[in-house]
């Protein structure tokens, strides 16, 4: 059969009406599961713990959304002897078998949009928008890995040396671990499995604490897409306890990682430390955070910056590692920036994301609202001008208001750290090649974005701004499966470049082959 060119999934019509029933059918139908209990699922069989954790909507935290398992180390290590048995015949499929499965996973996904969209809503908070943007980068997912693994395995023979056949095969590494963030709780869960399995791996996936219930999801699709039992293992529970077994375990061959910079670095190490019974050294692909930066230049058109910066700034609450937590302004626009930009982020609704109407909804967590609103008042005392925005929103969720800290210093602490929430810096620039020295003076380097109408800056900032996903003249979020690889540089990660064409072979060892003929 023919597969047709990828394209990027489209994005679902909220200007039709019948679409915006369709979505609050599914959210109500929703609504009616809440509280109800999900097993771990390991070798396609339901399996329970002793121990239980909830999960709530964050938009009204009495409402639990679902009961999920608190495994226990022996659940872990089962469903790594499950992986590794599993890992004996799957790994003998052909890749149009494998890339099957994905796409057909993306179909089901299709299918079930609004079902989908509404557990992104209603467990961790996403705007309707939000939540189908991730829905569709989770069917890019699908698509794109299945056609690179289609890719590579009919790629160009190796040179051919006379008197010789000679081959290069890519194949799988073993076990995986699979360890993804609540932020884009299906995309990048799917992303790091589907990219796992295609290539011939088997895994045991650990979806994070705060969003099971889309993870218990995802498994219901591969189980209708018909994947066989235990090529992907689901355990819940906590990273610190789960998370840490799995990556500890010798049997473990490789560890797709997205989260925060602390627990990347200590997956590293732990990753790195080879334990008794393990012959092999572990691969780790870790994507972190980011302090994120647009740079708005003197000449520029300021309303379009400002719409940028407002959008990659509060978009999901800001807790995206692409969101832009840095404003750097030519200090020849810097006052009228702020104006600007305190009137945009007045304009923007925060509510329950089950509401169509709000942009914003509620942080993931209390700990997170917390932690946001504790980054606020440090902001403050080290100089910062609040000019927009606070600790706190009405409603009963984990509600903050789009918040904007004016007169930052560079190296100030929320300049410096991944707030992970609705929290934006603006720090003033003398000129263009300062605004770049400050946009590159942290840790990270995951995405940035420039706004100037000057082609040499453009072609200065392309050279110089340090980060991993640059944009000109546009937001900093959003990025493409197959237009942007997503992956940063430094502490922002291993740069794996998630959605582009060499992210398989991480999941791959390649074997030379050569065969005398004559
Ligand atoms: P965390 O680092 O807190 O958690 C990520 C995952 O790691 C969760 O599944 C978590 O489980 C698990 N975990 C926690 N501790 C351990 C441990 N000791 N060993 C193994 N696993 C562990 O990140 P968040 O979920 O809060 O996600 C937000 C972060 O992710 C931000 O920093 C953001 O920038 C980053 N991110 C980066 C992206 C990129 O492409 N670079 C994309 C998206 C997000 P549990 O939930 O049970 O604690």
């Amino acid at each position: 059969m023919q597969i047709p060119e990828f394209r990027n999934e489209s994005i679902t019509d909220w200007s039709k009406s019948e679409n915006r029933t369709r979505q609050d059918a599914a959210i109500a139908q929703l609504e009616t599961q809440f509280g109800v209990e999900y097993p771990n699922i390991i070798d396609g069989m339901h399996a329970f713990s002793a121990e239980k954790f909830n999960t709530l909507n964050p938009s009204q935290p009495n409402q639990i959304v679902g009961v999920f398992q608190n495994s226990t180390a022996d659940d872990v290590v089962l469903a790594l002897k499950v992986a590794a048995d599993k890992f004996e015949q799957w790994r003998w499929t052909s890749p149009a078998e494998r890339a099957n499965y994905l796409f057909r996973a993306a179909e089901l996904m299709r299918r079930r949009r609004f079902e989908l969209n509404a557990a992104l809503i209603l467990e961790v908070g996403k705007s309707w928008g939000e939540a189908d943007g991730d829905v569709a980068e989770a069917i890019d997912f699908c698509e794109f890995y299945g056609r690179e693994m289609l890719r590579y395995a009919n790629q160009a023979p190796a040179i051919q040396l006379p008197g010789e056949k000679d081959e290069l095969w890519s194949l799988p590494l073993g076990v995986g671990v699979i360890i993804p963030p609540w932020n884009f709780p299906l995309a990048i869960l799917t992303g790091m499995t589907a990219a796992s399995i295609v290539t011939g791996n088997t895994v045991v996936l650990k979806p994070a604490s705060d969003s099971p219930f889309v993870g218990f999801k995802f498994m219901e699709i591969m189980e209708e897409a018909g994947l066989p039992p235990g090529v992907i293992n689901l355990v819940t529970g906590p990273g610190s306890t789960v998370g840490d077994t799995l990556v500890k375990h010798p049997q473990t061959r490789f560890v797709a990682f997205t989260g925060s910079k602390e627990v990347g670095v200590h997956i590293y190490e732990e990753a790195a430390k080879v334990r008794p019974g393990q012959i092999w050294l572990k691969r780790v692909i870790a994507e972190m955070g980011g302090k994120d930066a647009i740079i708005v230049d003197a000449e520029t058109d300021l309303d379009e910056a400002v719409e940028g910066v407002a959008l990659s700034a509060f978009g999901f609450q800001g807790q995206k590692c692409s969101a832009c937590s840095r404003a750097i302004v030519d200090e020849k626009v810097y006052d009228e920036f702020v104006e600007k930009v305190v009137k945009r982020t007045e304009s923007i609704s925060v509510g329950p994301a089950k509401a169509f109407d709000n942009f914003m909804g509620p942080v993931i967590n209390k700990w997170a609202l917390e932690k946001i609103q504790r980054y606020i008042k440090v902001g403050q005392k080290e100089g910062g001008r609040l000019v927009v925005g606070g600790t706190s929103a009405p409603g009963k969720g984990y509600f903050l208001p789009p918040t904007v800290i004016a007169d930052v210093h560079p190296q100030a602490t929320i300049a410096q750290e991944e707030i992970f929430g609705p929290v934006l810096a603006v720090i003033r620039a003398n000129d263009f090649d300062h605004a770049l020295e400050i946009a590159n003076g942290t840790e990270f380097g995951l995405t940035g974005a420039v706004y100037t109408n000057n082609r040499n800056k453009i072609e200065t900032a392309k050279l110089q701004f340090q980060v991993g996903n640059l944009y000109v003249n546009r937001k900093c979020t959003g990025a493409m499966v197959g237009a942007h690889p997503c992956g940063g540089f430094n502490m922002s990660g291993t740069n794996s470049k998630a959605g582009g064409r060499d992210y398989l072979s991480l999941f791959m060892q390649a074997k030379s082959i050569a065969e005398k003929i004559e």
